[in-house]
């Protein structure tokens, strides 16, 4: 078992593959998108592949393909299959905003994909473009049906914003009247890539939850597996459950067991963090896969306790204002 110098086992890892995206989500980046890292800056498959058999040797038993947007990265399904092949790694996921992932769907389930997450902050057309830039509800809403046609387990993610989709959320949860999803609201983080001073949150955990208490009373509280970062719930008769992610309140960093590698190969042990170690440059060094296991190992031994320390460590960096784009959510 992999652990951290806080005793918390590490067994999940978000690789992100790209930094590019298709859509503009005004929380994430701006709209002329960011400054886009070459290719030569970007982990190849062949270094990603690598970093992840070791990973999955040291501990590693799943992998979450994020980025950027994980689709617009040419060959991904490349990737995808190369990593299934990996023995030991017990579960391969993704997380898409779900704009080109509709025609690969039949592939993912042949490579054992089980489960996808899919970014989506409103039901409303109109909204959605508001919020993305971008007129792409109706193949997201596309894609949602296929992964359910194809019996993969749907996560669909709502980051809550005041002023935006705030009247979504309601309607979001009616979802799980007929659909076995677990529809997932997360409090907005200052990741939008734009260097503008994040002004606090008006919508945090307790008043989504209070939000949607309000309207079904008879709401239950599930219970919350292992290393979730969600509070779930389900309404009474309704076939999918709700969950509440205090991303920003950072509630669950006690059981922490997820670090990130970035495109450009820089781990992270905390969303927080600024980033600990470089693995690319380290491969592009021709450091051994045992020198390699050392440097991970190192830097899991000096993982900071929670995602407040993670934050004020970088304060004399001008704290957090990258886009979650080039970190991977
Ligand atoms: N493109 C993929 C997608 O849309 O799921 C993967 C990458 S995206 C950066 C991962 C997740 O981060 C998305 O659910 C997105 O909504 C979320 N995200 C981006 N910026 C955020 C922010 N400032 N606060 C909270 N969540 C954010």
């Amino acid at each position: 078992m992999l652990t951290d110098n806080h005793g918390r086992e590490i067994n999940y890892m978000r690789l992100a593959v790209t930094d590019r995206c298709n859509l503009r989500c005004f929380y994430c980046m701006p709209e002329d998108g960011l400054n886009w890292l070459s290719r030569s800056g970007l982990m190849s498959y062949e270094e990603m592949l690598r970093a992840c058999r070791l990973l999955v040797k040291m501990g590693i038993e799943k992998i979450r393909i994020t980025g950027g947007e994980p689709f617009v990265r040419k060959d991904i399904m490349l990737l995808l299959a190369g990593l299934a092949k990996i023995d030991g790694l017990k579960e391969l996921s993704m997380t898409t905003n779900g704009v080109l992932t509709a025609p690969h769907i039949p592939e993912m389930k042949a490579l054992g994909i089980k489960s996808v997450n899919l970014s989506l902050d409103t039901l409303d057309a109109n909204r959605f473009f508001t919020i993305t830039r971008r007129d792409e509800f109706a193949s997201v809403m596309h894609t949602l049906d296929e992964l359910l046609k194809h019996d993969i387990e749907v996560k669909i993610n709502a980051v809550v914003m005041d002023g935006k989709n705030t009247r979504d959320i309601i309607p979001m949860v009616e979802l799980t009247k007929d659909l076995p999803v677990s529809v997932r609201f997360i409090e907005e983080m200052p990741f939008n890539g734009d260097g503008h001073v994040y002004q606090g949150l008006s919508w945090d955990y307790v008043r989504i939850l209070n939000e949607i208490t309000s309207h079904y009373p008879a709401i239950k509280k599930l219970t919350d597996p292992a290393y979730s970062t969600a509070y779930n719930y389900q309404i009474p008769g309704h076939r999918g459950t709700v969950g509440i992610i205090a991303a920003y309140s950072r509630t669950f960093c006690g059981t922490c067991n997820r670090i990130r590698i970035t495109p450009e190969g820089t781990l992270k042990n905390c969303l927080y963090d600024d980033g600990v170690l470089n693995i690319k440059d380290l491969m592009r060094s021709g450091i051994s896969d045992n020198e390699l296991e050392q440097n991970l190992l190192n830097a899991f031994s000096h993982r900071v306790a929670d995602g407040w320390e993670a934050e004020r460590k970088r304060v004399e960096k001008n704290g957090v204002h990258e886009s979650m784009a080039t970190i991977g959510g």
